[in-house]
């Protein structure tokens, strides 16, 4: 079935060294699919019952494979990804961290994974109780008063504060127009405000990486609705004068978001609702256990004071005597989630805060700053550190100096990591550090990887110094199933079928 030709091993075929051609190339007609028992089911005659002019009148140009060659095809295709399982993923802002088997045994056992959402509460009260207890959990955390659990990432969760801010400052009869955000700020974070119907204001980043606090002054007016104020900032850097910005923004009458996204940083050791911030999200997959990329499902609770928590979205898990139940906020602004939120993500979530206990936690935080710092001073010989301090759970290196002395870029060497056996950074962000590279190893790496990392990253900068060295980044990787590719084209023309590549 695997085009290996002559000469080449299977093994190499098998674990991914050669092409993998799409599913199509193993179509062929007398291929059995899989056939199920006869099951007493009266057919329908579909044509009964949609109407012809949505009836195609031609077959699908499905593959025909039969299952035992599907299983094969996908996971010969597993072989050739990296994955967080596999080894170090130290991306910035995104955390990759390993996530415990255990929380994943947890969220697949029957009695939660079957269970239907509108399943009447006296039948589903241990699930009414995970999610009520996990709420109670994330205010403790966020020192916040109450959350909702619906939004189904960070950006949803933006997004909620968002509405829930529009729904504040309207109770109050004073409609507000703008919101101002750092220039470190997250992509996510002015999209939100431009899907919410606000105007983003940008305040400048200060020579020590932080909020330009007396920039700040200047534009704050009473057509500010609120600020959102990601901490740790995406350098890496905790923010030194939230009390005093928090101050400025509610004497203006607005309302104080924190991007608590990376909350993995602070866990058990200060809360967004201690610093002065009335509203905050909070990614379960990049602070707790949940697996994440490739689309993968997430969750962004929002938590908030107690001014907004008539605001929050509904219906929220409640407990009465020993019962749990469901009630909406009186001036909730309604669902932002069909259910209740990706609720298997919220029992991972959970299942580890328990796994962990509060010292659990604090732990987690402590070692996630420490291999920060660990790795950036490990690698400040090789590249420019444009804010090299004390960093929390991540740090920004530059690669400028080496691509004006060779020529090779941060994107080479993300390139070229790979074939050191790691994932890359993020690359090119944040947008104001030139050539950046942005690192977390996460608290989930030990010691000797941290070592290997920082060992892979300075043999790069080392090897683009010589011209030979510096030409073989620049056409990195090598060692990978698939080598460079057109990174534009590659996510616009998606060649889906061996010869149909789409438009
Ligand atoms: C990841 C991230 C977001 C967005 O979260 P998603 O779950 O990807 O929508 C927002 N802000 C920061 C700082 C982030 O790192």
């Amino acid at each position: 079935m695997i085009k290996a030709g002559a000469g080449v091993a299977r093994s190499s075929v098998v674990m991914g060294r050669e092409e993998e051609p799409t599913i199509f190339s193993f179509s062929s007609s007398d291929h059995n699919p899989v056939k199920l028992r006869n099951t007493n089911v009266p057919s329908h005659d579909v044509g009964n019952e949609i109407p012809a002019a949505y009836l195609r009148s031609e077959h699908l140009p499905l593959p025909n494979v039969s299952e035992r060659d599907v299983t094969a095809h996908f996971t010969r295709l597993t072989h050739r990804q990296y994955a967080v399982d596999l080894g170090a993923y130290p991306l910035g802002s995104c955390t990759m961290k390993y996530n415990p088997k255990m929380c994943d045994a947890v969220s697949a056992l029957a009695r939660f994974e079957g269970a239907h959402p509108n399943t009447p509460t006296e039948f589903v009260q241990a699930w009414l109780q995970v999610l009520y207890e996990l709420e109670q959990a994330l205010c403790e955390v966020a020192g916040m008063s109450g959350v909702t659990l619906q939004p189904a990432a960070g950006a949803a969760g933006e997004l909620t504060g968002l509405l829930m801010m529009q729904a504040y400052h309207e109770a109050q009869s004073n409609p507000r127009k703008t919101i101002i955000i750092p220039d470190s700020a997250h992509g996510t974070n002015p999209a939100s405000v431009t899907l919410g119907g606000y105007q983003t204001i940008t305040v400048p980043t200060n020579d020590h990486g932080l909020v330009d606090v007396e920039a700040l002054k200047k534009v704050v007016d009473e057509d500010v609705a609120g600020m959102m104020l990601t901490n740790p900032n995406t350098l890496g850097l905790f923010e030194q004068e939230i009390a005093k910005i928090a101050e400025i923004i509610h004497d203006a009458g607005a309302i104080m978001y924190y991007d608590g996204a990376n909350l993995n940083a602070i866990l058990g050791k200060c809360r967004p609702g201690d610093m002065g911030f009335d509203i905050v999200h909070m990614n379960l997959h990049k602070t707790f256990a949940v697996p994440h990329g490739g689309g993968g499902p997430g969750a962004g609770p929002v938590g908030v004071t107690e001014k907004l928590v008539d605001f929050l979205p509904g219906p929220r898990p409640i407990k009465i005597d020993d019962h749990y139940d469901w009630m909406t906020p009186s001036k909730s602004i309604g669902r932002v989630h069909g259910w209740h939120g990706n609720s298997l993500a919220l029992l991972r979530a959970y299942s580890y805060i328990l796994l962990n206990g509060s010292d659990g936690l604090r732990d987690v935080s402590e070692r996630a700053v420490l291999n920060a710092n660990y790795l950036r001073t490990k690698l400040r010989d090789s590249y420019d550190i444009p804010f090299d301090t004390t960093c929390m759970h991540e740090f920004v290196v530059s690669a400028s100096s080496i691509k004006k002395e060779t020529g090779v870029k941060a994107f080479d060497i993300a390139k070229a990591l790979l074939d050191h056996g790691f994932h890359a950074p993020t690359m090119y962000f944040p947008l104001i550090v030139e050539e950046a590279l942005m690192i977390e190893p996460t608290e989930t790496e030990s010691l000797e990887t941290l070592d290997e990392l920082a060992v892979a990253l300075n043999a790069i900068a080392t090897e683009a110094s010589t011209p030979e060295g510096a030409e073989s980044i620049r056409t990195a990787p090598h060692l990978t199933p698939v080598g460079r590719v057109d990174e534009a084209q590659a996510a616009r023309a998606l060649i889906l079928t061996d010869d149909h590549p789409s438009t």
